[in-house]
């Protein structure tokens, strides 16, 4: 049995939905189908998600939202009409987004949860109306039904592990299992949503619950590339890496796949294949346990801007025990998170991204850690960028720091940091953010010029 996503480029018009029935059907292994909110048609169109969180803030303000309503019921109504499915489908789902906008609102995070469901929720009924009136076995499950139990964190929920058990029993359903993704329901029966492009996620739970053979997620790209393509023109397709690479990469800007919905695959051993709607029959990627090494020490070179370092140097720092922990702990108060603890003897630099850190708290901060570090300097360093290059192969390699030390020197970008400690698979390097673009096209000429994959 197979699990199989849909994102929401798959699902936002008639045409596109008649590929995902080609697809569905084409392979009686797949079972379950888990499916998107409606996305862009183009690339200034509005996914509907963003569309209901819209409303949902004018509902919450102004307790209408007429236009913006009208243009999400004109959404699924012309979806209905393109793939002919009955005309009761669409006002029924007419009639559940009005009532879920015109619902309680006294807790508005409780609100914009359900209505933000809503699209996922009303396109799975749209799809499975769809496959039965073309004749396939098919039925919408909802999530609250079938088990899928999560922790009370709106916007963030995290599937509880008692879900699985319940869960398995989908695979007794007769017929395909259409399932809504990005949320579940909370112990008191109450929606809560995964974090964005959280449909990722349900999925990978779901294929972890029913020990599926493969997870399949259906997107808009051939492949997961080896470098983002809006860097560098027509980069390499990846065609296998692991689980660890991919977290790496997904980590900084990969935005394929989302980094929390490899866990639930990866518990189970279950590999994930990254698939193109648009052009099925190309290979895609998988992303498995293990690989056989067949490419160089890089698979893949990923960066991302927006980040900012917090440096602290303090005279005989490394023998001043508990020094790290009260430091993280002042952090831990402001309720920061960070990425990366590049330290040396005497200093240390806490990377972390800078949304996280208006000016308010960055004098805070600086006064804690002068009052109760007595730190000698500190120095806050905004708009880097973290580059980061990933491959199981550079383990087993020596020369690879030197290698990509070399193309930053030849693309005449000064590093700001190296940090390659504790992970296996990567390095990461942190530039001034105008200098991101030249540094890995150099990066990628230097891995990826020569090497077969
Ligand atoms: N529709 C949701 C979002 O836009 C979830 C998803 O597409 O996976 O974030």
């Amino acid at each position: 049995m197979k699990v199989i996503k849909f994102g929401g480029s798959s699902l936002s018009s008639g045409e596109q939905l008649k590929k995902v029935f080609d697809i569905v059907q084409s392979d009686p292994s797949r079972k379950v189908v888990v499916v998107s909110a409606p996305g862009k048609r183009s690339a200034d169109d509005i996914k509907i998600t963003d569309l209901l969180i819209g409303c949902a803030e004018r509902f919450i303000r102004e307790g209408a939202a007429d236009e913006l309503v009208g243009v999400i019921e004109d959404r699924f109504a012309s979806l209905a009409a393109d793939l002919g499915v009955p005309a009761e489908i669409a006002v029924q789902i007419r009639k559940n987004i009005l009532d879920v906008l015109n619902g309680d609102r006294s807790n508005p995070d409780r609100y914009m949860e359900a209505v933000k469901a809503s699209g996922e929720d009303n396109n799975a009924r749209l799809v499975a109306a769809y496959f039965q009136q073309q004749g396939l076995e098919a039925s919408y499950v909802n999530p609250g039904e079938a088990g899928l139990i999560v922790s009370d964190e709106p916007g963030n929920a995290q599937v509880l592990p008692e879900s699985y058990e319940k869960l398995y029993e989908l695979r007794e359903r007769p017929g395909i299992v259409v399932f809504p993704g990005f949320f579940g329901y909370n112990s008191q029966g109450d929606v809560v949503t995964f974090s964005r492009s959280g449909s990722d996620i349900t999925g990978s739970i779901l294929a972890n619950a029913i020990k599926a053979e493969l997870y399949e997620n259906f997107t808009d790209v051939d492949a997961v590339y080896s470098v983002n393509p809006n860097i560098v023109k027509n980069p390499r397709e990846i065609r296998e890496l692991t689980y660890r690479e991919m977290r790496e990469l997904a980590y900084a800007g990969f935005a394929v796949f989302h980094d929390e919905a490899l866990i639930p695959a990866f518990r189970a051993g279950i590999p994930v294949q990254i698939k193109n709607t648009n052009n099925p029959s190309a290979p895609g990627t998988r992303i498995v346990q293990e690989r056989a090494s067949t490419n160089g020490p890089v698979i893949g070179i990923a960066s991302d801007t927006g980040f900012c370092s917090i440096y602290v140097s303090k005279y005989l720092m490394n023998r001043e025990v508990g020094f790290g922990r009260k430091l993280l702990h002042i952090l831990e108060d402001f309720g920061l998170s960070y990425e990366h603890v590049p330290s040396g003897i005497d200093d240390l630099s806490v990377i972390i991204r800078q949304s996280q850190l208006d000016s308010e708290k960055e004098k805070a901060i600086m006064d804690r850690f002068k009052q109760e570090l007595q730190v000698d300097e500190i120095k806050i360093t905004r708009d880097l960028a973290l580059i980061m290059i990933v491959g199981e192969g550079m383990r087993k390699r020596v020369g690879t720091m030197a290698r990509a030390a070399n193309a930053f020197g030849r693309a005449g970008v000064n590093l700001e940091m190296i940090n390659q400690g504790s992970s296996e698979v990567s390095m990461m390097f942190g530039v001034k953010e105008p200098g991101e673009k030249a540094a890995v096209h150099a990066l990628y000429d230097e891995f990826f010029s020569s090497v077969s994959v």
